[in-house]
């Protein structure tokens, strides 16, 4: 390794600009290169999805790097779920305790500041409108075209692949021996409406919140924006009668909202434009290992662990990620034979976990968050956990405003859930009220599972 080690860095979105000012600022020398135009010049979207839900994950990793309160000054709290109804009732359900919320934040506000942060480091430079091709994963060279189709090679001593789900680097690594590759796509997908400001320039709807319209095999989700618009995600299944594919005459989505969204469409008279306009684009989820190749190249974010969109945890996951290596890399004293393998080893079962988390929220959120008993139990677990001295945290708020390796909210979650399977048949042979502080305090009497603290 040189004197000042290199890194080259594939990809600027999320994760690479974050990786980037990381290594900087532990004093390596950072190549960070992006195949699109520099998004800072240019206007639209960035890429997928408008807005982002920022949680507890992503903020502890900007926190290292002193970044959180910049990125938080410009996000709006989402403290639960709103749910409408057929009828357009509403129902707000809270994600946590009192105060705590998810962040709505938008994707190119935040990946242009996490470029000029780490354009402000020494030794790190930034290129744009270079496509990497290919990748020698053991040298470690990357090979690029530029905008007028000349190739451009670079080379460095640490080769990361952060170019998200379909990345080039990954590519390379799956002809290696015995690397494991999985891709699976959702028979739904995905298109973005919006609801734009009222005339009076104010927010249509409840801004501090996360909209949900639960139909069953499809959903309805909206997220607010500074602008006070609001960028509406529908996730629905491409086949079937009214799936994507057969939504095609202003008619026929016009009538579909009708049915599903009544009360949207008054606030969403851009509907037809925004649905013409805006592409249904896939939802897929990657797995693989290793997430390193030697001590040459390692894969961080999308490009290791893609995950679907319903736990609000992709980015998240990302930003953990990179921070976890930053951390590993510390630890080993930069030793890449000893780091690689050890992020790998460390981030693997956790991947897994949030793709499989997420898959499944697809479900809580499309279907159960309007199941009465799904309902029920969760608030239930919400009185537990604001019990005092309580140790009982919800599923959700283990995941979303914790710390805790994802695989080990699992393992949690399946012993809490067993103690709350128990003592509910405990308690129904009582005559105490549900609602009542008894009825907590009965379930209580045996205490809830207690875990050793692990963040
Ligand atoms: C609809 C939707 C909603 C989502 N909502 C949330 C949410 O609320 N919360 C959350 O935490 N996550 C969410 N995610 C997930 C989140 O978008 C991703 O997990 C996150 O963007 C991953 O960051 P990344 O940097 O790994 O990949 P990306 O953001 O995809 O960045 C990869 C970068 O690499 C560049 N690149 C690709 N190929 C090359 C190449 N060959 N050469 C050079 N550069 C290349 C790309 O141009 C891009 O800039 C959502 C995803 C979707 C699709």
């Amino acid at each position: 390794m040189s004197d000042i080690p290199r890194a080259l860095v594939v990809g600027a979105g999320l994760a690479g600009s974050l990786m980037t000012t990381m290594l900087a600022r532990r004093g390596w020398k950072v190549d960070l290169v992006e195949r699109r135009g520099d998004l800072r010049l240019s206007s639209g979207s960035a890429g997928r999805s408008i807005n982002l839900a920022l949680s507890t994950r992503g903020i502890t990793a900007l926190e290292r790097v002193g970044l959180a309160v910049n990125v938080l000054e410009e996000t709006i709290p989402m403290h639960g779920r709103m749910m409408h109804d057929h009828r357009g009732q509403l129902t707000f359900q809270p994600y946590g305790q009192s105060g705590q919320a998810i962040q709505s934040v938008s994707r190119r506000g935040l990946n242009e500041l996490l470029l000029n942060i780490a354009e402000q480091q020494a030794n790190v430079s930034v290129s744009f409108d270079l496509r990497c091709t290919d990748v020698d994963i053991d040298a470690p060279t990357a090979h690029f075209i530029n905008r007028d189709g000349e190739p451009v090679v670079k080379k460095a001593d640490l080769l990361i692949g952060c170019d998200g789900i379909f990345s080039t680097v990954r590519g390379r690594m799956m002809k290696t021996d015995r690397f494991d590759y999985e891709q699976r796509y959702l028979a739904h997908g995905y298109k973005e409406l919006s609801v734009l400001p009222g005339v009076d320039g104010e927010f249509q709807l409840e801004p501090e919140a996360l909209h949900i319209w639960p139909r069953g095999d499809f959903m309805l989700i909206a997220l607010p924006n500074l602008d006070r618009s609001f960028t509406c995600t529908l996730f629905h299944a491409y086949g079937g009668d009214d799936g994507f594919d057969n939504l095609q005459s202003d008619e026929q989505v016009l009538d579909f909202f009708r049915r599903h969204f009544p009360d949207v469409l008054p606030v969403m008279p851009n509907l037809l434009e925004d649905w013409r306009a805006n592409p249904v684009s896939s939802l897929a989820t990657i797995q693989c290992a290793p997430f390193h190749h030697g001590d040459t190249t390692v894969l961080i974010g999308d490009s290791a662990h893609a995950v679907v969109p319903f736990y609000g945890q992709g980015m998240n996951a990302a930003f953990e990620s990179a921070s976890i290596f930053d951390q590993i890399l510390a630890e080993h004293g930069n030793d890449l034979s000893a780091a690689l393998p050890a992020f790998t080893r460390q981030r693997k079962a956790d991947a897994d976990a949030i793709r499989q988390l997420a898959l499944d929220n697809f479900l809580e959120m499309r279907d159960h968050v309007a199941d009465p008993e799904f309902l029920r139990r969760s608030a239930i677990e919400k009185r537990i956990q604001r019990a005092s001295a309580s140790p009982y945290l919800p599923l959700y708020s283990m995941v979303t405003f914790s710390n805790l390796p994802y695989a080990e909210t699992i393992r949690r979650s399946r012993v809490q859930s067993r103690w709350l399977d128990e003592r509910l048949a405990a308690a129904s042979q009582s005559e105490v009220d549900e609602t009542s502080e008894a009825f907590i305090a009965l379930l209580l009497k045996e205490p809830p599972p207690v875990f050793d603290s692990l963040s």
